[in-house]
């Protein structure tokens, strides 16, 4: 694609699951793609797969909830592969319990990861955008934003990242960067297969029993995000703006 050859996107939590398969993904579609992820050492299977295909890729290591290293990482970035033009904010954890035992960590941590983490992120990589008066910013919430048991940390993280998104579509829009949402259902990845041995049911079960429950008959895969992300972080998407998608093989309650 000529207008993204020389455009730089980011996406956090790459070294597996939906971050692996949009980092593939963009870089496909001609972005330069930032693997970046807790442990850099994780990210170059995503890098080689880039690489090995004739993209170009860079890993990188972070935690996103921390201010200092995320503006390391995204200065990083610009030195090494450009000015990032596309974020995805896509690095989670789960920390999944009723209320009653939840503890404070479990609160705390998820809240850090999913939300501090997308602001001091998307806070970082703006100023970019801003200059280059171009950018995408696109930001995974979850199903669970509806409401989930056993997930009140989450949820409540991932129903902040649409209001979140919905303000930075406004406030940003006018620099010519749009920011939109994408929110998965059950997607088969680690972090599905951690629930499933949590609760002590085999995956293929956990698998069988979701995709009983969606309409179009199987569970998502990372690829099924990845496309939808594509679509909010390609040129063809500048009119569209504080958008939530689910992305979850039907509609939801
Ligand atoms: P995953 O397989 O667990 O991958 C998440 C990645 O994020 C891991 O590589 C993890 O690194 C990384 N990460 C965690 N904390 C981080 C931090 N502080 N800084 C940087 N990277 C960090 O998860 P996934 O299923 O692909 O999910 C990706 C996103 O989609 C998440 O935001 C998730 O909440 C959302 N989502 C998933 C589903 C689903 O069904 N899978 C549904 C709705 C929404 P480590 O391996 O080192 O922990």
């Amino acid at each position: 694609m000529s207008t993204t050859e020389r455009r730089v996107a980011v996406v956090t939590g790459a070294a597996r699951g939906i971050g692996a398969a949009t980092a593939l993904r963009l870089a496909r579609d001609g972005y330069a793609v930032a693997v970046l992820d807790l442990d850099e050492a994780a990210c170059a299977g995503t890098v080689e797969a880039i690489t090995a295909a004739g993209g170009t890729a860079l890993a990188v290591g972070c935690d996103v909830s921390d201010a200092d290293r995320v503006a390391a990482a995204v200065a990083r970035v610009a030195d090494g592969l450009g000015a990032p033009a596309v974020l995805v904010n896509n690095a989670g954890v789960l920390r999944d319990n009723l209320l009653f035992k939840m503890s404070d960590g479990d609160w705390d941590t998820v809240m850090n990861v999913h939300l501090r983490g997308a602001f001091l992120m998307a806070r970082a990589c703006q100023k970019h955008m801003v200059d280059a008066g171009w950018g995408r910013i696109v930001n995974l919430s979850s199903s669970s934003a509806l409401g989930n048991r056993g997930q009140a940390n989450y949820s409540a993280a991932k129903a902040g990242l649409q209001g979140f998104t919905k303000t930075l579509a406004k406030e940003l829009g006018k620099f010519g960067v749009t920011v939109n949402a994408v929110a998965p259902g059950f997607i088969a990845t680690d972090m599905t297969a951690s629930t499933a041995a949590r609760i002590g049911v085999g995956f293929e079960d956990l698998q069988a029993a979701a995709a009983a429950e969606i309409p179009v008959g199987r569970v998502g895969r990372p690829e099924d995000v990845a496309n939808a992300i594509a679509f909010f972080a390609g040129e063809n998407a500048g009119f569209v703006s504080g958008q939530v998608l689910y992305v979850a093989g039907g509609p939801l309650d």
